[in-house]
Order: structure tokens, then C-alpha cells, then sequence
């Protein structure tokens, strides 16, 4: 089975009779089939219109190019023998974004020929035996073209393109297991039963996701939902409420926000919250921070939405206040955008310094306060930007002379276990098996990542938190 990505671009590659066209059939719908014979057909007088091949070839680099362009998957159904062609097929899906695979249909000559023989107009002899003499160089040379990959003939599965080598590393994984914590990060309550069973239903996800082995239980910092996951009117609990509420029905998970803005509160009165709920919870709290980007939410309130440079001045005001906030005496701390006369905190936390995680991965701002402050950031995306993110992240160390490893690297996605995901769904979901799951975090953990926050596409009930456990045991 060949597993490629959607979107992709496929190249067939195999002398006249090989099969190319029967398999195309066999695994895609008619309309991600470029074939140079229809458009033959198209623009001449019949597919096997030889005049007309220029022209064919022409619209059918016009309709290649349209169809990446809008990352359609789309395979092209020529010979591909011809290696300038080929290798314009891999520049163009580079200049377009798409991955790019050929297939190669080696079937034996005699079969070409008895295949060619049926067809209502065969292929010249002539020109057959050419395409056949030539095969075994153009299968040599095929390697150098610059295809992501490059399979022999064989049944198709189109994949998520976060899974297409999950089948590998969920191998490595079970035979040499990375560790991988998680976190359950429950960011809609539009659920069975409404409000009145609201928090009985949350404490049982919350218990739920604790048998299951995640270590980490979050919410997000919100008001209203979030146009990215639901309807302006759908149910939000306000954040920091609801983790204390998990923190008396729960014994180990570390709670926190993802992530709190640093616009919605005083920023002294956030250290003095999260402070109590470190307390309270025995030491689970962690503090969420980032930015705030929710305009919406800022205009409704009456908040304030600072203008970009100053939401940062006051971000880092927070990393340096928070930590003076739960230390010990009363200092007084003057920042870039704000003034704490006494920042003072008692109870003091239970753990000597709430671990902070900054949210966002903007390269310039955001990374750098990271490296400067944070104790964990949070990243999303697939592992190829986690990875770059981190480059970029490693680079800030090294300006201020901080340890990498020193910065817990965490990264959110949305995720769906199982084949047939609800009809309603946030985009941005990677549904796939738990298996490829595990492959994927597997992946994913190679790149550095070390805390995955999962958010259930399905999320409503205990049965997707119990259904996630599966991939979790494979990092335990
Ligand atoms: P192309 O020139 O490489 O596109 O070859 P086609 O796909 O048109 O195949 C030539 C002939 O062989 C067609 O009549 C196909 O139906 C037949 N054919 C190709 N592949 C297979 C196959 O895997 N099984 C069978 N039974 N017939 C095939
Ligand atoms: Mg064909």
C-alpha cells in the first residue's frame, strides 16, 4: 500500500500499455486525473491526435499549475519518460508547496505489447519498442529527479499529510519508546446535557483524563468561544474558575491555561491567582501567558486592546513580575508599561517557581521572551514547522546565553482518534488511527517535543479521553 499526502502531485511514469491509466482509474476519481490523451482529445481530433500533442501539453502545464496552486491533489497521466518533463513536474510542485511522487509502472515488455495490441488504435510497434528499449534508463535515472519519493506500481491510500510516515516511527516507537507527556486541552463546553450538568460532566473528563495518564489538564483564555472552534454564543467557562474547580476533582494534573492574554487582568492580581491555585491544587498550577490577540473580546468588556508593541511591553513586565510576585517580601516592581508597588503574595506558592509558558511562536517577539524568561513554550504545527521554530528558538539561547534545554518544549494540536470523524468539525484536525497517532507523536517527540496538548475534536464525555489513552500507554 502506498500511503501519500493530500494535497500532492503524482507523476506515472511507464511505457504505452504499462498500466498507468487503469491504475489512475483504479485509485483517484476522474477529476484529479490529468490525462495528456484526453487533452489530446480535447484539443485535437481524437486522443491519439499526435498533432495536437503540443498543445495538450501546454494546457495540461496551465491546468497542473492552477490545480497546485489551490493544493489540489492532482495526478498527471503522461508516459513520463521524458526526464525535462519529469523534472519540471518536481519544480513546479516545489514552486507550489505540494509534496511530489512518481509511480512507476515496470510491467513486462511482452505485456506492453499484448495490452497495446488490444487498444482500438495501438501505439506504433515502432514507438513502442523505442519507449520499452528506453525504460530501464529512465528507472535508473529517476532517483535523481528530485521526487519526494518514488513507489512501483501498488494500491493507494490518501492520508493526512501530518501521517503519511506515521506507519515508521509508530514501529520505532514500539521498539525503542521515546517519552511523551500530554496534556488534554479542553477548549469548548457545548456539550450533552447543557449548563445544569456542566460541571458534573467536566469533573468526570477531568477524572477521566487523569486514569487515561495525561499530565496536563488546560483550557483555554477566553470569553466567548473562539471563531477558530465555535459560535460567538456557544458556552465558555471563564478559565482560571473552572481550573480551580478541576483542581478539587482531581489529585495529579497540572492545570493551566492555554494561554491566559496578558490584557484580561491585572497583571499582579494574575501572579495572586495562579499563587492560589498552586496552593490549593498542591502544586499543579502552571502559568499560561501570551500576548492576547482577541480584539472581539476587548471591545465587548470594555477592555483595553493595546496596540501590538505594548501588549509585548507588558508581556514582558509579566515575566519579570510574576516570578517577584511569588517570592518572598513585598518588592516593588517598575516595568515598561506598568507599576506594582508591592508585589506581594502570601500564601506563597507551594513550588518554589510556578513554571511559566509563553504561547505564540512569532520568530521575532515572541521566541525571544522565550528564551529570555519562559520555563516552557508552546508551539503548533506540523513537526517540519516545530522543527524550524525551534532552530529559531535555539538561536534566542544562544543570544542570552540560555541552555535549550532548559525550556520545556510543548505543542498543540487538534485531534481526532478514529475513522469516521463528526460532520461539525474545527479545521485544523488530524484524524487518523491511534496507531498513526503514536507514529505521529512519536515524529513529533523526535523533533523535541516533549508535552503534546491534544485537543479532542470529539470532546463531550469521558469515551474520546478513555479512546486517547491508547496512544498516550504507547509513550508511558
Ligand atoms: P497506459 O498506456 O500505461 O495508460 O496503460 P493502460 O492503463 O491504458 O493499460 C493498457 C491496457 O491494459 C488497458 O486495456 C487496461 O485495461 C489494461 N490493464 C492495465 N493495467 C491492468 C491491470 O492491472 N489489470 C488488468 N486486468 N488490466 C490492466
Ligand atoms: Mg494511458
Amino acid at each position: 500500500m502506498i500511503r501519500l499526502p493530500n494535497p500532492c502531485l503524482v507523476v506515472l511514469v511507464g511505457p504505452s500499455g504499462s498500466g498507468k491509466s487503469h491504475w489512475a482509474g483504479a485509485n483517484f476519481p476522474p477529476g484529479q486525473v490529468v490525462s495528456a490523451d484526453r487533452l489530446r482529445a480535447l484539443v485535437g481530433e481524437g486522443e491519439h491526435d499526435q498533432r495536437a500533442g503540443t498543445d495538450a501539453f501546454a494546457v495540461l502545464d496551465l491546468v497542473l499549475d492552477r490545480r497546485l496552486k489551490r493544493k489540489l491533489l492532482t495526478v498527471v497521466d503522461t508516459l513520463g519518460m521524458d526526464q525535462a518533463r519529469r523534472r519540471g513536474y518536481v519544480a513546479l510542485a516545489r514552486r507550489r508547496h505540494v509534496p511530489v511522487y512518481a509511480i512507476t509502472f515496470d510491467a513486462p515488455a511482452a505485456e506492453c505489447r499484448a495490452r497495446n495490441a488490444t487498444r482500438d488504435r495501438p501505439v506504433p510497434a515502432k514507438v513502442l519498442t523505442a519507449q520499452l528499449k528506453q525504460w530501464p534508463s529512465v528507472l535508473d535515472a529517476i532517483g535523481e529527479d528530485g521526487f519526494d519519493a518514488v513507489y512501483p506500481a501498488a494500491p493507494v491510500t490518501i492520508v493526512n499529510p501530518e501521517l503519511v510516515t506515521a506507519p515508521d516511527f509508530s514501529r520505532r516507537q514500539q521498539e525503542e519508546p521515546l517519552p511523551l507527556d500530554f496534556g488534554l486541552h479542553v477548549t469548548n463546553f457545548t456539550w450533552p446535557g447543557g449548563p445544569s450538568e456542566l460541571g458534573a460532566r467536566l469533573a468526570a473528563i477531568a477524572r477521566a483524563a487523569e486514569e487515561a495518564g495525561f499530565a496536563y489538564l488546560s483550557v483555554m483564555d477566553h470569553f466567548f468561544q473562539i471563531p477558530q472552534i465555535g459560535r460567538r454564543w456557544d458556552e465558555m467557562l471563564d478559565s482560571w474558575t473552572t481550573l480551580g474547580f478541576i483542581a478539587g476533582n482531581t489529585t495529579k494534573l497540572k492545570l493551566l491555561t492555554l494561554v491566559t492574554g496578558v490584557t484580561y487582568r491585572n497583571l499582579a492580581h494574575l501572579g495572586k491567582i495562579a499563587a492560589t491555585l498552586d496552593v490549593l491544587s498542591g502544586g499543579r498550577a502552571v502559568c499560561g501567558i501570551g500576548a492576547a490577540w482577541n480584539e472581539d473580546e476587548h471591545h465587548a468588556y470594555g477592555w483595553r486592546f493595546p496596540p501590538v508593541k505594548e501588549r509585548y511591553g507588558l508581556l514582558e513586565d509579566a515575566l519579570q513580575l510574576l516570578p517577584l510576585m511569588w517570592g518572598p517580601g513585598s518588592p516593588s516592581f517598575e516595568g515598561k508599561v506598568i507599576t506594582v508597588p508591592e508585589a506581594m503574595c502570601y500564601p506563597r506558592p507551594l513550588q518554589e517557581r510556578i513554571p511559566i509558558m509563553i504561547g505564540g511562536s512569532g520568530e521575532q517577539k515572541t521566541l525571544r521572551l522565550v528564551a529570555k524568561y519562559a520555563d516552557a513554550c508552546n508551539l503548533f504545527g506540523n513537526v517540519e514547522t516545530v522543527r524550524h521554530k525551534l532552530g529559531v528558538l535555539r538561536e534566542h539561547c544562544a543570544a542570552v546565553d540560555r541552555n535549550p534545554a532548559d525550556i520545556r518544549v510543548t505543542q498543540l494540536s487538534g485531534v481526532f482518534v478514529g475513522n469516521e470523524p463528526p460532520p461539525t468539525m474545527p479545521s485544523m484536525v488530524v484524524v487518523g488511527s491511534v496507531d498513526e497517532h503514536i507514529g505521529r507523536y512519536r515524529e513529533l517527540a523526535e523533533a523535541g517535543v516533549q508535552t503534546a496538548f491534544v485537543r479532542l475534536a470529539d470532546l463531550g464525555g469521558t469515551e474520546p479521553v478513555e479512546r486517547f489513552g491508547e496512544v498516550i500507554r504507547a509513550f508511558g
